[in-house]
């Protein structure tokens, strides 16, 4: 059994963020590959072609088994335990994809060698910038007619504003594409083509003019590795591990994930550069993975994942401590102590008992709707994490059932969706309709699919005219009730019962802000 300091030095956490069809899926099963998962490379793969078409996607997220087995990921390779934590693989965008990205240490940035940088992988990248969260760049599919490599990184430092260093060089591209010289391990690692197989260890050389790579390679080729390496070490900064950690600088490899080529050097990569487990702020302090007693925060909630039992796992992110089955947490929140008696882990496609965790890693407790997303669980100390986000819902729409009697039934199923985190319920204080609120105009069709299944509601959902909604707060109780019953035709409540301004318009808003200084008009709730 290792020591905690060990086992968090060991751990890397992590998320692969890109735009559809730049290989995020392939290259996942060839990291479970490399990590000895292989039983598990299928299902992603699977799971990756069924998702080409959005009516199949939405009857994959209904299978959610599959969708769940394969959130987390955890292998090993090169001494590391690596924790892969996916992110919902559609264009729209969720607040879960958010979420995951704040529980990650780190992430791997796919792009498609041919297309640059996409709308999704800026947008994602966007998130991660939010907290620096250091990223090692993956070009994929330079077995293909690709862009030039000093045109791809240009444009990554140009459209994100990332210093940009290479890892590796490519030897070609496409049909001409003959392997990688890997810049940080001077060695060359060639690719061979035979389907399946994982490839040779790369050779090593005592640099770019050892006459091994005269030997290996075509004079052309050579020259033109030589030309660029000297070109790229004159032009690009070099490697700055701190500089990577504090989000400033991504360094780039080169290869093809469907060829299982470059792979091995970015598992690499990561289990030597990317960061471990690092300190999680609370409200009250900072919580450094070492100490001793157990800690960790809700970041996902993913409900009826086992059709049998309709049941809610909560993901908890370790944050500190030598987690083990069977042990008490105090649920902050409630203030109740939990029996860990059955948490699960994400290993392979089955869900496994979790018997022990370490800072980084990710259990999941079963529960009945009680742990909600940014929830605390400690061993006793009254701890409020709040690297958690919530989402401003961008996007109001009404919901109602096809069949007026079943109005209760789809108070219940909003709520608990609510709960879950999967978008906002507001049931203005006038008038029998339900206010959903999003951040991504897919999430309506995941929700109002979700209640026709799960619950058993058709639904129809449709537009409205307002324009935003803010939670209300105030210190003074009489100067909240009176905007409350100043303004009961904009007053609605959230599933926590928590008072909301439903406003038609900027003005509206502005003129209420004005009228009611004493009161906070916040976009979130805390
Ligand atoms: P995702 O949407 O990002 O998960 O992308 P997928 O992993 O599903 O890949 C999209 C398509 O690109 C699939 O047809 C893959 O077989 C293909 N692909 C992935 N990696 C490579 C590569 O290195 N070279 C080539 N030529 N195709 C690739």
């Amino acid at each position: 059994m290792s020591s905690l300091p060990q086992a968090v030095s060991r751990r890397r956490t992590f998320a692969i963020i890109s735009h559809p069809d730049a290989g995020k899926t392939t290259l996942t099963e060839k990291l479970l590959l490399f990590g000895g998962a292989i039983q598990l490379a299928g299902a992603v793969k699977a799971r990756g072609e069924q998702r080409r078409a959005r009516s199949d996607w939405m009857k994959v997220e209904r299978e959610r088994g599959i969708s769940v087995a394969s959130s987390v990921m955890t292998f090993d390779y090169a001494g590391c335990t690596f924790n892969l934590l996916d992110t919902p693989g559609h264009e729209d965008f969720s607040e879960d994809t958010y979420r995951v990205l704040t529980a990650v240490d780190s992430a791997v940035m796919v792009i498609d060698a041919a297309k640059g940088i996409e709308e999704q992988t800026r947008k994602l990248f966007e998130v991660c910038r939010l907290r620096d969260v250091p990223i090692i760049t993956f070009i994929n599919k330079m077995d293909r007619e690709t862009r030039d490599p000093f045109e791809l990184m240009d444009e990554i430092e140009q459209t994100l504003a990332l210093d940009v260093t290479p890892a590796s060089w490519p030897i070609g591209m496409g049909r001409e594409f003959l392997g990688c010289y890997d810049l940080w391990k001077d060695s060359l690692v060639l690719l061979s083509r035979t389907k399946g197989g994982l490839p040779d260890a790369g050779e090593p050389c005592s640099g770019i003019d050892d006459p091994m790579l005269d030997a290996q390679l075509p004079a052309h080729a050579v020259e033109k590795l030589r030309e660029s390496v000297e070109m790229a070490r004159a032009l690009c900064p070099a490697f700055d591990p701190e500089s990577y950690l504090a989000g400033h600088m991504t360094p780039v490899f080169f290869g093809s994930a469907v060829n299982n080529f470059g792979v091995r050097e970015l598992l690499q990569g990561l289990a030597d550069q990317a960061p471990p487990p690092r300190p999680q702020p609370t409200a009250q302090r900072a919580v450094d993975p070492c100490e001793e007693t157990v800690s960790g925060v809700v970041f996902k909630i993913q409900a009826n994942m086992d059709p049998k039992h309709r049941d809610r796992i909560a993901f908890v992110r370790l944050a500190s401590g030598h987690f083990k089955r069977g042990m008490k947490l105090k649920h902050i929140r409630s203030g109740k102590q939990l029996t860990m008696h059955n948490p699960v882990m994400f290993l392979a496609q089955d869900r496994e008992v979790a018997e022990e965790a370490f800072p980084g890693d990710i259990i999941g407790v079963p529960n009945h709707g009680n742990l909600r997303i940014g929830d605390a669980l400690t061993e006793g100390e009254d701890l409020v994490f709040t690297g958690i986000p919530s989402f401003a819902p961008e996007l109001l729409q009404k919901v109602r059932p096809t069949d007026p009697l079943k109005a209760k039934h789809l108070g219940r199923a909003l709520t608990q969706l609510a709960e879950e985190g999967a978008a906002r319920v507001f049931k203005p204080r006038i008038g029998a309709d339900w206010i959903v609120g999003v951040v991504g105009a897919l999430q309506f069709e995941v929700m109002a699919d979700r209640i026709r299944t799960e619950y058993d509601v058709p639904v129809v959902f449709e537009p409205t005219s307002l324009y935003t909604a803010r939670w209300l707060e105030s210190d003074d109780p009489l100067a909240l009730k009176k905007l409350l019953d100043g303004n009961a035709g904009a007053i609605a409540d959230d599933h926590d019962g928590s008072p909301v301004f439903l406003a038609r318009n900027a003005w509206h808003l502005d003129k209420a802000v004005d009228d009611h200084p004493k009161v906070r008009f916040l976009k979130t709730k805390g």
